[in-house]
Protein backbone atom coordinates (compact mmCIF):
# COMPACT_ATOMS: atom_id res chain seq x y z
CA UNK A 1 0.00 0.00 0.00
CA UNK A 2 1.29 3.42 -0.60
CA UNK A 3 1.95 5.82 1.80
CA UNK A 4 -1.18 8.31 1.89
CA UNK A 5 0.07 12.03 3.48
CA UNK A 6 -1.24 15.19 4.28
CA UNK A 7 -0.71 18.51 2.78
CA UNK A 8 -2.42 21.58 2.45
CA UNK A 9 -6.16 20.47 2.78
CA UNK A 10 -5.74 17.08 0.86
CA UNK A 11 -4.71 13.08 1.28
CA UNK A 12 -2.67 12.33 -1.98
CA UNK A 13 0.28 9.56 -2.49
CA UNK A 14 3.88 10.78 -0.97
CA UNK A 15 4.79 10.51 -4.85
CA UNK A 16 2.30 13.20 -5.85
CA UNK A 17 3.13 15.63 -2.61
CA UNK A 18 4.78 19.37 -3.80
CA UNK A 19 5.94 21.83 -2.10
CA UNK A 20 7.67 25.05 -3.83
CA UNK A 21 11.55 25.29 -3.55
CA UNK A 22 10.72 28.38 -2.15
CA UNK A 23 8.95 27.40 0.63
CA UNK A 24 10.19 29.25 4.24
CA UNK A 25 10.24 25.81 5.76
CA UNK A 26 13.04 24.99 2.77
CA UNK A 27 14.87 28.14 2.50
CA UNK A 28 15.22 29.51 6.31
CA UNK A 29 13.95 26.53 8.37
CA UNK A 30 11.10 28.32 9.42
CA UNK A 31 8.66 26.16 10.32
CA UNK A 32 7.48 24.00 13.47
CA UNK A 33 6.86 20.20 14.00
CA UNK A 34 5.23 17.95 16.04
CA UNK A 35 5.51 14.36 16.58
CA UNK A 36 2.94 11.86 18.25
CA UNK A 37 2.67 7.92 18.99
CA UNK A 38 0.12 6.11 17.68
CA UNK A 39 -0.92 2.95 19.89
CA UNK A 40 -3.38 0.24 19.06
CA UNK A 41 -4.32 2.16 16.13
CA UNK A 42 -4.97 6.02 18.26
CA UNK A 43 -2.52 8.54 18.76
CA UNK A 44 -1.61 8.85 22.30
CA UNK A 45 -1.51 12.36 24.33
CA UNK A 46 -2.04 14.58 21.27
CA UNK A 47 -3.66 16.78 23.28
CA UNK A 48 -0.68 18.40 24.79
CA UNK A 49 1.21 17.98 21.74
CA UNK A 50 -1.26 20.50 20.10
CA UNK A 51 -0.50 22.51 23.16
CA UNK A 52 2.82 22.39 22.47
CA UNK A 53 2.48 22.81 18.55
CA UNK A 54 0.02 25.91 19.41
CA UNK A 55 2.69 27.66 22.04
CA UNK A 56 5.69 26.72 19.40
CA UNK A 57 3.30 28.59 16.79
CA UNK A 58 2.82 31.24 19.50
CA UNK A 59 6.37 31.86 19.80
CA UNK A 60 7.99 32.39 16.27
CA UNK A 61 4.58 34.47 15.27
CA UNK A 62 2.91 32.05 12.84
CA UNK A 63 -0.90 32.21 12.71
CA UNK A 64 -2.10 29.30 11.12
CA UNK A 65 -5.85 28.70 9.62
CA UNK A 66 -6.67 26.02 11.04
CA UNK A 67 -7.34 25.03 14.67
CA UNK A 68 -5.43 22.46 17.03
CA UNK A 69 -8.41 19.99 17.12
CA UNK A 70 -8.89 20.57 13.36
CA UNK A 71 -4.92 19.53 13.62
CA UNK A 72 -5.41 16.57 15.79
CA UNK A 73 -8.18 15.18 13.64
CA UNK A 74 -5.95 14.96 10.26
CA UNK A 75 -3.64 13.21 12.17
CA UNK A 76 -5.39 10.44 13.25
CA UNK A 77 -6.62 10.36 9.74
CA UNK A 78 -3.04 10.13 8.53
CA UNK A 79 -3.15 7.33 11.14
CA UNK A 80 -6.03 5.62 9.72
CA UNK A 81 -5.41 6.14 5.97
CA UNK A 82 -1.89 4.02 6.60
CA UNK A 83 -3.41 1.57 8.72
CA UNK A 84 -1.28 2.38 12.11
CA UNK A 85 -1.52 0.07 14.46
CA UNK A 86 1.60 1.56 15.91
CA UNK A 87 4.15 4.24 15.10
CA UNK A 88 3.97 7.64 14.57
CA UNK A 89 2.50 10.61 12.99
CA UNK A 90 4.87 13.81 11.77
CA UNK A 91 3.45 16.90 11.51
CA UNK A 92 5.13 20.16 9.84
CA UNK A 93 3.80 23.80 9.60
CA UNK A 94 5.76 26.17 7.74
CA UNK A 95 5.53 29.50 6.74
CA UNK A 96 4.92 29.08 3.10
CA UNK A 97 5.92 30.18 0.17
CA UNK A 98 6.58 33.94 -0.32
CA UNK A 99 5.67 34.39 -3.89
CA UNK A 100 5.62 38.28 -3.65
CA UNK A 101 9.42 38.56 -2.73
CA UNK A 102 10.85 35.25 -3.12
CA UNK A 103 14.00 34.98 -0.45
CA UNK A 104 13.21 38.00 2.04
CA UNK A 105 13.69 37.20 5.95
CA UNK A 106 10.82 39.22 7.32
CA UNK A 107 7.59 37.73 7.31
CA UNK A 108 5.48 37.67 3.98
CA UNK A 109 2.89 40.35 4.04
CA UNK A 110 0.45 37.54 3.52
CA UNK A 111 1.39 34.12 4.70
CA UNK A 112 0.12 30.84 3.44
CA UNK A 113 1.06 28.84 6.08
CA UNK A 114 2.14 24.71 4.37
CA UNK A 115 1.14 21.74 6.72
CA UNK A 116 2.50 18.36 5.86
CA UNK A 117 1.73 15.57 7.94
CA UNK A 118 2.80 11.27 7.24
CA UNK A 119 2.30 8.25 9.19
CA UNK A 120 5.12 5.52 10.05
CA UNK A 121 4.61 2.17 10.82
CA UNK A 122 6.80 1.25 14.12
CA UNK A 123 6.94 -1.58 16.76
CA UNK A 124 6.63 0.72 19.99
CA UNK A 125 5.45 -1.94 22.28
CA UNK A 126 7.83 -4.34 21.25
CA UNK A 127 10.89 -2.25 20.32
CA UNK A 128 13.60 -4.73 20.08
CA UNK A 129 16.12 -1.54 21.23
CA UNK A 130 14.22 -0.46 24.35
CA UNK A 131 14.43 -4.69 25.08
CA UNK A 132 17.97 -4.30 24.72
CA UNK A 133 19.27 -0.81 25.38
CA UNK A 134 20.94 1.85 23.73
CA UNK A 135 24.32 3.23 24.15
CA UNK A 136 24.96 6.88 23.59
CA UNK A 137 27.94 9.34 23.18
CA UNK A 138 28.29 12.75 24.46
CA UNK A 139 28.76 15.55 22.24
CA UNK A 140 29.02 19.84 22.36
CA UNK A 141 25.93 21.42 22.47
CA UNK A 142 25.42 23.71 19.34
CA UNK A 143 22.02 24.49 18.99
CA UNK A 144 20.63 27.84 19.74
CA UNK A 145 18.91 29.15 22.71
CA UNK A 146 15.20 28.76 22.44
CA UNK A 147 15.00 25.14 21.82
CA UNK A 148 12.07 25.20 23.69
CA UNK A 149 10.01 25.97 20.54
CA UNK A 150 9.77 22.43 18.45
CA UNK A 151 11.81 24.33 15.23
CA UNK A 152 12.61 22.13 12.58
CA UNK A 153 15.86 23.07 12.13
CA UNK A 154 17.54 19.95 13.24
CA UNK A 155 21.22 20.72 11.84
CA UNK A 156 22.75 20.14 14.95
CA UNK A 157 20.76 17.00 15.65
CA UNK A 158 21.72 15.26 12.29
CA UNK A 159 25.19 15.51 13.20
CA UNK A 160 25.03 14.73 16.15
CA UNK A 161 22.52 11.56 15.17
CA UNK A 162 25.65 11.17 12.13
CA UNK A 163 28.47 11.33 14.77
CA UNK A 164 26.73 8.64 16.81
CA UNK A 165 26.45 6.53 13.83
CA UNK A 166 30.12 7.22 13.19
CA UNK A 167 31.13 6.02 16.50
CA UNK A 168 28.82 2.77 16.30
CA UNK A 169 26.43 3.71 19.02
CA UNK A 170 22.82 5.04 19.20
CA UNK A 171 22.25 8.27 19.84
CA UNK A 172 24.48 11.30 21.55
CA UNK A 173 23.57 13.28 24.51
CA UNK A 174 23.74 16.91 23.96
CA UNK A 175 26.48 18.78 26.97
CA UNK A 176 26.49 22.52 27.31
CA UNK A 177 28.73 23.85 30.25
CA UNK A 178 29.62 20.75 31.60
CA UNK A 179 25.85 19.55 31.86
CA UNK A 180 23.96 17.37 29.67
CA UNK A 181 21.07 19.08 28.16
CA UNK A 182 18.92 16.25 26.44
CA UNK A 183 19.07 13.27 23.59
CA UNK A 184 19.50 14.77 19.59
CA UNK A 185 15.91 13.57 19.75
CA UNK A 186 14.67 12.81 22.87
CA UNK A 187 14.42 14.18 26.99
CA UNK A 188 17.50 12.75 29.06
CA UNK A 189 17.39 11.36 32.47
CA UNK A 190 19.64 9.52 35.12
CA UNK A 191 18.96 7.08 38.06
CA UNK A 192 21.40 7.96 41.17
CA UNK A 193 22.52 5.17 43.59
CA UNK A 194 20.17 6.76 45.99
CA UNK A 195 17.04 6.45 43.37
CA UNK A 196 16.67 9.83 42.90
CA UNK A 197 15.47 10.53 39.40
CA UNK A 198 16.90 13.71 37.69
CA UNK A 199 15.45 15.39 34.61
CA UNK A 200 16.55 18.87 33.76
CA UNK A 201 14.20 21.50 34.50
CA UNK A 202 12.24 22.86 31.79
CA UNK A 203 13.87 26.29 30.65
CA UNK A 204 14.94 27.26 26.81
CA UNK A 205 17.58 25.21 26.96
CA UNK A 206 15.41 22.07 26.26
CA UNK A 207 12.49 21.05 24.66
CA UNK A 208 9.78 20.32 26.57
CA UNK A 209 9.27 17.08 26.24
CA UNK A 210 5.78 15.68 25.94
CA UNK A 211 6.56 11.99 27.22
CA UNK A 212 8.80 13.60 29.95
CA UNK A 213 5.93 15.32 31.63
CA UNK A 214 4.09 11.77 31.60
CA UNK A 215 7.31 9.74 33.11
CA UNK A 216 8.30 12.11 35.94
CA UNK A 217 4.31 11.71 37.32
CA UNK A 218 4.71 7.78 36.77
CA UNK A 219 8.20 7.71 38.88
CA UNK A 220 6.61 9.84 41.60
CA UNK A 221 3.62 7.31 41.91
CA UNK A 222 6.64 4.98 41.99
CA UNK A 223 8.27 6.52 44.68
CA UNK A 224 11.16 7.73 43.08
CA UNK A 225 12.66 10.32 43.68
CA UNK A 226 12.47 12.99 41.34
CA UNK A 227 15.08 15.82 41.09
CA UNK A 228 14.44 18.77 38.77
CA UNK A 229 18.41 19.47 38.04
CA UNK A 230 21.20 18.77 35.94
CA UNK A 231 23.90 16.28 35.51
CA UNK A 232 26.88 15.89 33.94
CA UNK A 233 28.82 13.20 32.25
CA UNK A 234 30.44 11.80 35.53
CA UNK A 235 27.24 11.80 37.02
CA UNK A 236 25.39 9.68 34.36
CA UNK A 237 28.74 6.89 34.17
CA UNK A 238 27.69 6.26 37.78
CA UNK A 239 24.03 6.17 37.28
CA UNK A 240 22.41 3.27 38.75
CA UNK A 241 20.42 3.74 35.03
CA UNK A 242 19.77 5.84 32.41
CA UNK A 243 16.93 6.55 29.87
CA UNK A 244 15.51 8.76 27.32
CA UNK A 245 12.26 9.43 26.73
CA UNK A 246 10.70 10.48 23.32
CA UNK A 247 7.24 10.36 21.13
CA UNK A 248 9.28 7.94 19.01
CA UNK A 249 10.93 5.33 21.50
CA UNK A 250 8.79 6.16 24.56
CA UNK A 251 10.76 5.29 27.23
CA UNK A 252 14.57 4.08 26.12
CA UNK A 253 16.70 2.37 28.21
CA UNK A 254 20.45 3.93 28.19
CA UNK A 255 23.18 0.77 28.98
CA UNK A 256 26.86 2.56 27.88
CA UNK A 257 27.46 6.33 27.78
CA UNK A 258 30.53 7.32 26.35
CA UNK A 259 31.92 3.65 26.68
CA UNK A 260 31.00 3.17 30.25
CA UNK A 261 28.62 0.38 31.06
CA UNK A 262 25.66 1.51 32.85
CA UNK A 263 24.78 -0.34 35.82
CA UNK A 264 25.30 -3.94 34.77
CA UNK A 265 24.63 -2.93 31.30
CA UNK A 266 21.44 -4.36 30.99
CA UNK A 267 18.02 -1.50 30.83
CA UNK A 268 17.35 -0.94 35.00
CA UNK A 269 14.90 -2.31 36.42
CA UNK A 270 13.04 1.28 37.04
CA UNK A 271 13.16 1.73 33.94
CA UNK A 272 11.66 -1.21 32.72
CA UNK A 273 8.96 -0.52 35.03
CA UNK A 274 8.55 3.08 33.76
CA UNK A 275 8.20 2.08 30.06
CA UNK A 276 5.28 -0.80 31.43
CA UNK A 277 3.59 1.82 33.19
CA UNK A 278 3.88 4.29 30.61
CA UNK A 279 2.23 1.92 27.93
CA UNK A 280 -0.40 0.77 30.29
CA UNK A 281 -1.46 4.20 31.14
CA UNK A 282 -1.01 4.97 27.24
CA UNK A 283 -3.15 2.86 26.21
CA UNK A 284 -5.66 3.51 28.96
CA UNK A 285 -6.43 6.60 27.57
CA UNK A 286 -7.21 5.85 24.64
CA UNK A 287 -9.48 2.44 25.27
N1 LIG B 1 14.13 16.73 23.13
C1 LIG B 1 14.32 16.88 21.81
C2 LIG B 1 15.47 17.70 21.33
C3 LIG B 1 13.46 16.26 20.89
O1 LIG B 1 13.68 16.42 19.57
C4 LIG B 1 12.39 15.46 21.37
C5 LIG B 1 11.49 14.80 20.44
O2 LIG B 1 11.55 14.96 19.25
C6 LIG B 1 12.24 15.32 22.76
C7 LIG B 1 13.12 15.97 23.62
C8 LIG B 1 11.15 14.46 23.33
O3 LIG B 1 9.89 15.09 23.20
P1 LIG B 1 8.57 14.24 23.16
O4 LIG B 1 8.54 13.42 24.40
O5 LIG B 1 7.49 15.28 23.16
O6 LIG B 1 8.59 13.42 21.92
Amino acid sequence: MSTIVYLNGEFMPLEEAKISPIDRGFLFADGIYEVSAVLDGKMIENQPHMARLDRSLGEIGMDVPWSMDEIADIMQQVADKNGIVEGMVYLQITRGADWDKVRDFGFPKDPKPTMFMFGQHKNLSADPAAEKGIRVITIPEIRWERRDIKSVALLAQTLGKQAAKDAGVDDAWMVEDGLVTEGTSNSAFIITENDELIARPLTNEILPGITRIAVLKLAEEMQLKVVEGKFDPEQAYKAKEAFSTSASALVAPVVEIDGHRIGDGKPGVYTKRLRELYLEEARKSIA
